[in-house]
């Protein structure tokens, strides 16, 4: 986002209508849909309450659009569980993480250069294969 305008923090999801609601108190509908990687990426808007807002200056310069993951439910309902028990990350870290970060120090590789679960996973099969 644009220094100086609004983040979209301030724009609230209410997904019982699936729309946003912005600092003007508009209703931004679905509008268009897209590809973020390989997942469907929905944009938010509406140009009528954009073209009269009184607040335009500070969110946009022609009209807003906020976007969202089709399945970004998931990622909200993750984050709301993770907040409600930090101590799961430290788990982790302290658990898998460390295991797998132990395994391919004894197999002589460094770490993951690679993102992804896909590209990770065909990593780590070649550190079994190495290590047999
Ligand atoms: S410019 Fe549009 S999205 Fe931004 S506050 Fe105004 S009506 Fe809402």
């Amino acid at each position: 986002m644009r220094e100086g305008f609004f983040g979209k923090d301030v724009f609230r999801y209410e997904p019982d209508r699936d729309v946003f609601v912005c600092p003007a108190r508009a209703t931004l509908s679905p509008r268009y849909r897209g590809k973020s990687r390989d997942n469907v990426k929905v944009d938010y808007a509406n140009r009528d309450a954009c073209k009269a807002c009184s607040l335009k200056s500070r969110c946009t310069q022609s009209f807003r659009r906020v976007s969202r993951l089709e399945n970004e439910a998931v990622l909200d309902r993750m984050a709301a569980r993770l907040a409600l028990r930090t101590d799961v990350l430290d788990h982790r870290r302290n658990s898998v993480d460390h295991s797998f970060g132990t395994i391919k120090q004894w197999m002589g590789q460094g770490t993951f250069l690679m993102r992804r679960l896909e590209n990770v996973r065909g990593k780590f099969s070649l550190t079994r294969i190495t290590g047999i």
